[in-house]
């Protein structure tokens, strides 16, 4: 019989705002491995919370090994602003006037736009600090305590912009695990500088634990991704050997290795004939670039090398100069299908 005990914690704002982050532990009927699975760090990503909102009802009913701790909000202020951060110190009417385009997504109303350098509001760089910074570090340490130190492995799910959910890893030992989650496209990230080292998928990593970031493919709003989230929990599951099932796996896993951009020579309207990480010889077409004066194709997008097709840009219009997709070297780590389990954790 499992047992679920919520687990919830009051904070305040630096100007007053007392709001609720609440979560649950779920117990298995049997002892067995930690599994951390955190989501809505940032504001203007929603998928995420909603997987892990439905997997409780499933993890209650479903017989596992182990322990699941899991909070889908981890950041309940900046998720009902839609915001990737809750200002706490800021004016927060500025965002009343302040209209998110995915075109101009680097643009920030307070001037802290990611380019600029270290933002300390915002949360996944937060994590595991000696300096506790603000409300979103006072919930990264609570989290911390209450979630993760104990996870074999902690999954942090995020969204970005693509056409196809994607995960990044920063530790080879979590590799094998992060291949079982079914995502097509692990890309490693690279050793974290002071500021990024804060980010949960790369401290949960450390200590001899594991820990990676699902990025699904849409900000801002919902996409219906829910049951990749869902199966990759599950097969995160059964390679953790919480649960005798398979790991299900829908498309090959690559590990991307290098990539070679193509970019535009015209603008114009784009037309992918390629998805994303779709197979690629050289010399086959990716896209097409059609005039905005003519009715011509004034460009045809060619693989420059043999590969996998890697993401495309989230801009609408083709300048000169855009890099409109790449081609992926990569590394096939799973193919498609059921699999037995992975290797017990050490
Ligand atoms: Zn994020």
């Amino acid at each position: 019989m499992n047992s679920t005990e919520t687990i919830s914690k009051s904070f305040t704002s630096a100007k007053g705002r007392t709001f609720t982050v609440a979560g649950c532990r779920i117990k298995g009927s049997q002892p067995g491995p930690t599994l951390a699975l955190i989501a809505g760090q940032h504001g203007m990503e929603h998928i995420g919370p909603v997987v892990l909102k439905d997997m409780i009802r499933e993890l209650q009913t479903t017989d596992f090994r182990g322990t699941v701790n899991l909070c889908p909000c981890a950041n309940p202020p900046a998720l009902e602003l839609d915001f990737e951060y809750y200002p706490e110190n800021e004016d927060l009417s500025v965002l009343d006037r302040h209209f998110y385009s995915r075109f101009r997504h680097d643009y920030c109303p307070y001037g802290m736009e990611r380019a600029k350098g270290p933002n300390y509001y915002n949360m996944n760089r937060l994590w595991n600090r000696d300096t506790i910074r603000g409300v979103a570090g006072q919930i990264t340490q609570w989290l911390w305590h209450e979630f993760v130190a104990t996870a074999d492995l902690t999954i942090d799910f995020h969204c970005l912009q693509a056409e196809k959910p994607l995960i990044y890893n920063w530790h080879r030992d979590s590799l094998p695990l992060a291949a079982c989650f079914g995502i097509q496209a692990i890309y490693p990230h690279g050793a974290p500088d002071e500021f990024s080292m804060g980010n949960l998928g790369y401290q949960s990593g450390t200590r001899g634990h594991n820990g990676f970031c699902v990025e699904f493919s849409c900000q801002h709003a919902y996409k219906d991704e829910y049951e990749t989230g869902k199966q990759g929990i599950r097969n995160a599951m059964a390679a953790l050997h919480m649960t005798d099932a398979r790991i299900r796996l829908t498309e090959p896993v690559y590990e991307v290795i290098s990539s070679v951009p193509v970019k535009a020579t015209v603008a114009g309207h784009i037309h992918y004939r390629k998805d994303e990480y779709e197979p690629v010889r050289q010399g086959e077409t990716m896209f097409e670039i059609s005039g905005l004066e003519s009715v011509n194709v004034e460009q045809i997008g060619a693989a420059p090398v043999d590969g996998i097709v890697g993401r495309r840009t989230h801009m609408p219009i083709a300048k000169p100069g855009l890099e409109v997709i790449s081609v992926l070297n990569v590394r096939e780590l799973a193919a498609a299908g059921d699999h037995e389990k992975t290797p017990r954790l050490p």
